[in-house]
């Protein structure tokens, strides 16, 4: 599940590797996964592509305006004008560089960028659903797009202090409130336990509750995710692999010694996801074992 740490490393590798490489052509063919109609698809066919970078969780692929000698597309209009790819991975989404061309038969393929040097960048997606999904759009349009207008301020590098107070100042449990990212953008439900475990908070604390201090140590705890980067730097080549070496130390690790105090970390599972704790160092002691007890716990 690629999050904030998981998509600036793609971009960064993505953009080295593309930046400046022409589009030979490109298709779609996930049956959903071209979410936008207009400019179709094939307008990127002629440009290149200047840059991936990343909003929240979600890359985002810049093309060049349309060559005005009439190749290309032909695009008029402000399709003629950069046109940039908003990606949004879901949980099982991948965008990749490969050198050669996929076969269509790749059930994994949902968005496909063939470049004219013979590589192709792709969007896949691994399981069975079909959640991931691209909108090709004018460049200008990407900041009103409303996945990316709703968005909260980044979380890495961290907002000022202040602003992650009133973020949070809601009387919600700050598990699910830090994965919103209208709330805060770039956490998921891998780095949440993260963050939550290096901030030393309870998962069903309510945001506004937390004392001054507290609401401090979570600000503080956001760096778990320019350390996490820090690791991808230099740990990950020139590609990114399926699968990234991600440096979690409690999500996930329910049983496990916490690597900070050696209590037994536990676990909360939800239907599509679990929280990993330390309950000698967030909960006061307290082993949370289902939901309806922990909406007790405060
Ligand atoms: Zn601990």
């Amino acid at each position: 599940m690629p999050e904030l740490p998981e998509v600036e490393i793609t971009a960064r590798r993505l953009a080295a590797a593309l930046a400046g490489a022409e589009v030979e052509s490109a298709l779609s063919p996930g049956m959903v996964a071209l979410k936008s109609v207009e400019p179709p698809l094939e307008a990127v066919v002629g440009r290149r592509i200047e840059a991936v970078r990343r909003v929240g969780k979600m890359p985002i692929v810049d093309f060049s305006a349309a060559e005005d000698d009439g190749g290309g597309s032909g695009a008029r209009g402000p399709a003629a004008g950069p046109l940039s790819l908003l990606v949004h991975l879901m949980s099982a989404g991948r965008l990749q560089a490969f050198e050669k061309r996929a076969s269509l038969r790749d059930r994994r393929s949902r968005i496909l960028v063939r470049l004219a040097d013979g590589r192709e960048l792709r969007l896949r997606e691994f399981g069975t659903k079909q959640r991931a999904w691209g909108r090709l759009m004018p460049r200008a349009a990407v900041s009103e797009e409303e996945m990316v207008a709703t968005l909260g301020p980044e979380a890495w590098p961290a907002p000022p202090l202040d602003e992650l107070a009133r973020r949070i100042d809601q009387p919600r449990h700050l598990h699910p409130m830090l994965r919103d990212q209208r709330v805060i953008a770039g956490i998921g439900r891998s780095w949440v336990d993260e963050v939550l475990w290096e901030a030393r908070l309870s998962p069903f604390r309510q945001g506004a509750d937390l004392e001054a201090k507290e609401v401090e140590r979570l600000h503080g705890a956001l760096h778990v995710l320019g350390d996490a980067i820090d690791v991808y730097e230099r740990e990950i080549g020139e590609t990114v692999p399926d699968k990234l070496p991600m440096p979690l130390r409690v999500h996930r690790r329910e049983g496990q010694e916490c690597p900070r105090c050696g209590a037994k970390l536990a676990a909360v599972h939800f239907a599509e996801h679990t929280t990993t704790y330390c309950p000698a160092e967030q909960t006061g002691g307290r082993v949370l074992k289902d939901r309806r007890l922990s909406r007790l716990l405060k």
